[in-house]
């Protein structure tokens, strides 16, 4: 059965593709019948059993990555309130001069809906235990106490009710509760990435392979910290004399009585960060992304790979469209895993490859029925019933399972990887190993800044870390050489020579490969070469005059240098400027910020020329994925350069002003650990269905060429596709809805593999049920994916309007549908949607979707492509940032300091507080802290001698200084970027910028405060309503 032949629901990697000219799947249907003896699998290493115990014995655990933490951030043109990072020469430079310290001018955005009292009603309990999960939750005005007014509310129909446990919303407004906190597994870089116990040879296999996941190091679990009951008096009162005078008529809202993100994340992380979640269960919600939590794979894929916005999905699209609820699938197919978890088991099925279903090309999953004695089975996507192959076949038990269920991954666990056979491989052959090609920018600012030669020093020592398989002892992966400005540099580094050989290019408009003998070469082979290559390098363009530069043709030469070494692999640009010589690709200046919140806006997201997606589409087709470093002074039209590494599934940095001094730690980090990440090249993704629903719409750093397949040149373990769902036909509550992601890659060691994830999720005929099973921060991330991509094509407004009425809906429905009759006054929001309000505020007044004057059009595009490929904890931190104040716990304390709310009213200014969002990181310093904290930490004597702005705290010996620079150190490690450090001091003028950052307050750029958008939001839910 040729997967091209095969009939109508197109197969998984079968399709007609531009990329893969054609599979030839070898046949095992056509094979003799009957009951052959089960044949030993070869499958996952040896004896059975034992494969669900995780690490197989004599696993060789990999050598911990040499540094590899997170790194990188945003950051902004110079002179500017920068976006993310702050380079150090912003902080220098002092914020925009266009942007004035005060408090938020001009009136509330959503001003004078009144909120009525908020009764708050009891809580559902899911069946499976411990979480609340359709609770309803209010707020209330201030001054009216809801106090224990948990209202004699009505449960839903069918619902048994039980309060939880010290809900917060209802008690009267106090001092928070106890909170308690866990650190996150920092999930550390292997240095040698393999996905887990494999076998098989395959050609340019090498090495035996004793599998197993090889994590570096980790932060232990995570540890209850003593309750701890905040300080009152702390915190600072609402300062009413500041507030604009409309509000000081209104009543204050308290914001204690408000659903505070908190407490929604304390009480998870208490009800369910104990337990393993156990997937063995179809539609279970899992514990939140901030909650520390171990994983066992029972059939279900884990929500480390998979998270979806619902567990229960409605069985009819008029229900769906009637909630509005998104239904959609957050997919990191290659995600990495806390040590204690087995990476997927590689299944080898031989020359006939993965079992499929004939129809739909499904692979062989838990949920497929094996009948007629185990000599068929039935697709559980479009129940097809298959032969089963000879050398498949096993005995059913008394339940109709095969007896060796439990020994074979594909039959027992949600996630697993099968061995591709030739017939999954480009033109039917084996790939080669991957190549890196580094693409170094040799400009003036490069040189000037000191770029060039701390990227050559750093590279001497980092091509020994180059990402491995298994136990292989050195990367299959070859190397080479290019620098550039308006011509381009090659560079011969082939073993034999005995220094370098450069040949120039200058004819950049019809790129050619000058050499294909020694331009790729393994690293320890030619080490001597390259070492006196990264030497020279330096040197040789230390008195460039050269300002220009091209970019199109830098790409398009690294490509046709993997295209003529025919195999896939990755580019590392480091780039400076915005391309202007003459060249394909050329860009000129259109940064126009007059454009912001006009019916133009939306150009400014749009690259400028259709030649990066031109280019891009080929780069595709040769597997050949792009990683762009920038180091802007000014404006590079990032929108245009990251379309290449968008659509390859690449990732940008952004370093504006880089100066080696201040920048180095963060670029080198974010270096190190960008060229280290295990990557699958030359990817294909399909994710199918069972009938009823289908995938619809992707959000991601990918590329399409039909509706269904998901091209990826590239794809790390950071990067997510968000999946959205639509209902093409009637589900069935009894059978529920299967997704399966399969993902076809080439591993780094040039092994074809398949990597395979299956969910089950439930299906309703009660929205109740849905609003239930929901997953906010889920649906966030999906919402933000959503909006980011709206402003390609419609103004911001437009979309932040779209975005609140879907909200609106969202909640209205639940109000209308499922909530127990109440007074319309009252907010009611379902409990697995409490924090909706809050944090879809803060993606509407992100800086995409409503600008700062100090945030730069790059900015804007930078952060924009970021997050599409943000996981779903990424999203979480990045649009409700974390504030942890630092003073308040027992410095012995091992564990984080619980989080206070981002906001001003937190703050107390006898207290220090480290903020963070994965992007950037500040420590505020309050103004009346301790002298011996501020000696402690600061090594000076007063609050007035601490240096505003500075990055880097001294290494003092004392508890408190090692507690945080230990947290900030555990912070970084948590997160895939480099968090550069900025201190702030309070009431500076740096100040300005750490409060952008205190989301549930207003904002300078009139992004409205929670409680308005809460007012705003309950006043749209009426008119809906009404
Ligand atoms: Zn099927």
């Amino acid at each position: 059965m040729n997967v091209n032949q095969s009939a109508p629901p197109v197969p998984p990697f079968g399709q007609p593709q531009p990329v893969y000219t054609g599979y030839h799947q070898s046949s095992y249907g056509g094979q003799p019948g009957s009951t052959a003896p089960p044949t030993p699998y070869g499958a996952y290493n040896g004896p059975v059993p034992g494969y669900q115990q995780t690490p197989l014995p004599g696993v060789s655990r990999a050598p911990p990555s040499s540094e590899a933490p997170p790194a990188s951030a945003a950051q902004a043109p110079c002179g500017q309130a920068a976006y993310g990072q702050f380079g150090q020469g912003d902080v220098q430079n002092g914020p925009s001069s266009t942007v004035q310290m005060q408090r938020f001018p001009g009136s509330q955005p959503f001003g004078s809906v009144p909120l009525a009292p908020v009764v708050s009603q009891p809580t559902v309990l899911q069946p499976y235990g411990s979480p609340p999960t359709s609770a309803q939750v209010t707020a209330q005005l201030a001054g009216m106490q809801i106090s224990g007014a948990v209202a004699p509310a009505l449960p839903p129909v069918g619902l048994g009710y039980a309060l939880p446990p010290g809900t917060q919303m209802t008690g009267p407004p106090g001092p928070p509760p106890p909170m308690h906190s866990s650190q996150q597994p920092g999930y550390q870089l292997q240095p040698n990435g393999s996905f887990g116990p494999a076998r098989g040879p395959q050609p340019n296999y090498g090495s035996p392979y004793p599998g197993a996941p090889t994590f570096g190091s980790q932060p232990g679990p995570p540890q209850p910290l003593p309750p701890k009951r905040l300080d009152p008096d702390a915190i600072p009162s609402p300062q009413l004399n500041e507030l604009p005078p409309q509000q000081k008529t209104r009543h204050r809202i308290d914001p204690d009585a408000i659903p505070s993100p908190i407490q929604v994340i304390e009480d998870d992380r208490n009800n369910r960060g104990s337990e393993p979640f156990v997937t063995g269960v179809r539609g279970q919600v899992p514990p939140l992304v901030t909650t520390n939590f171990l994983v066992k794979d029972q059939g279900n894929a884990s929500p480390r790979y998979i998270r979806c916005t619902s567990y229960n999905i409605p069985c009819t699209s008029d229900m769906a469209k009637q909630a509005q609820v998104p239904l959609a699938a957050v997919i990191k197919p290659l995600a990495r895993l806390p040590p204690e978890e087995a990476s997927p088991y590689v299944v080898d099925h031989g020359e006939s490859g993965p079992l499929r279903c004939n129809r739909c090309k499904a692979y062989m999953c838990p949920f497929m029925q094996f009948v007629e004695g185990g000599r068929r089975f039935q697709c559980c996507f479009c129940s097809c019933i298959n032969d089963v192959p000879p050398q498949y076949f096993q005995h059913l038990d008394h339940t109709g399972k095969r007896v060796d269920a439990y020994d074979r991954p594909e039959l027992s666990l949600g996630s697993y990887e099968f061995l591709a056979t030739v017939d999954y491989c480009k033109n039917n052959k084996f790939p080669s190993p991957p190549a890196f090609i580094f693409m170094i920018d040799v400009s003036y600012n490069a040189i000037r800044s000191g770029l060039v030669r701390l990227l050559c020093e750093e590279l001497k020592s980092l091509l020994d870390f180059l990402p491995r398989e298994g136990g292989a002892e050195e990367s299959a992966i070859r190397v080479g050489f290019v620098t550039y400005n308006k011509v381009l540099h090659f560079y011969n580094v082939k073993s034999s020579l005995a220094q370098p050989q450069m040949m120039v290019v200058s004819d950049v408009a019809d790129m050619f490969v000058p050499l294909l003998d020694g331009f790729l070469v393994n690293v320890s082979e030619s080490r001597a070469v390259i070492t006196s290559l990264l030497d020279q390098i330096p040197e040789m363009f230390a008195d460039t005059r050269e300002t220009e530069t091209v970019f199109a043709p830098v790409i398009q030469a690294g490509m046709e240098a993997l295209k003529a070494a025919e195999c896939a692999g990755k580019l590392f640009l480091f780039h400076t400027s915005l391309p202007i010589a003459e060249a394909p690709g050329k860009l000129k200046n259109r940064d126009d910020r007059k454009l912001i919140n006009t019916d133009k806006e939306k150009t400014l997201f749009q690259p400028q020329t259709g030649a990066y997606q031109t280019l891009a589409k080929e780069c595709v087709a040769q597997g050949c994925c792009v990683d762009l470093f920038l180091f802007p002074n000014q404006y590079v039209d990032v929108a245009t350069l990251s379309v290449v590494p968008q659509l390859t599934g690449g990732s940008v940095y952004k370093y504006a002003c880089f100066q080696v001094e201040n920048d180095q730690e963060r670029f080198l980090s974010d270096l190190r650990r960008d060229v280290q990440k295990v990557v699958g090249f030359d990817a294909v993704m399909r994710v199918r269905t069972s009938t009823g629903i289908r995938a619809v719409d992707f959000f991601g750093a990918f590329y399409m060429s039909n509706t269904t397949d998901v091209e990826l040149a590239g794809l790390d373990g950071d990067k997510t596709v968000t999946v959205e769902f639509k209902h093409d036909d009637r589900l069935n509550e009894e059978s529920g809805a299967l997704l399966q992601c399969a993902l076809l890659y080439t591993s780094c060691a040039g092994q074809r593999r398949l990597r395979i994830h299956n969910l089950a999720l439930n299906c309703c005929t009660q929205l109740a049920d849905l609003y239930r099973n929901c997953e906010t921060d889920t649906l966030i991330n999906y919402m933000a994916k959503f909006a980011y991509r709206g402003v390609l094509n419609s103004p911001v407004k437009t979309v932040r309007d779209t975005l609140i009425t879907q909200c609106a809906q969202i909640l209205a429905c639940y109000r209308k549908n499922c909530a127990s009759p109440s007074s319309a006054g009252q907010l009611i929001l379902p409990e697995c949607m409490k924090l909706l309000p809050v944090y879809l505020n803060c993606v509407l007044k992100s800086d995409v979707l409503q600008p700062g004057a100090e945030v730069t059009t790059d900015d804007r595009a930078y952060v924009r492509q970021l997050v599409t490929s943000m996981d779903v904890a990424e999203t979480n931190v990045f649009f409700y940032p974390r504030l942890l104040p630092l003073t308040k716990s027992p410095i012995e304390s091992a564990t984080e300091p619980p989080a206070v709310r981002a906001s001003e009213e937190r703050l107390s200014n006898g207290d220090i507080y480290l903020l963070e969002n994965g992007l950037n990181l500040f420590l505020w310093v309050g103004a009346s802290v301790q002298q011996g904290v501020v000696q402690s930490l600061f090594s000076v004597s007063s609050f007035s001698q601490i240096t505003s702005g500075l990055s880097v705290l001294p290494v003092l010996d004392n508890p408190l200084s090692k507690k945080v620079r230990g947290l900030i150190d555990s912070l970084r490690a948590q997160r895939s970027r480099y968090m550069k450090l900025i201190v702030v001091k309070q009431e500076d003028k740096l100040e300005m910028l750490f409060k952008h950052f205190l989301v549930e307050d207003k904002s300078l750029s009139g992004g409205a405060s929670y409680v308005d958008f809460l007012c705003h939001m309950h006043k749209e839910i009426r008119q809906l309503l009404s």
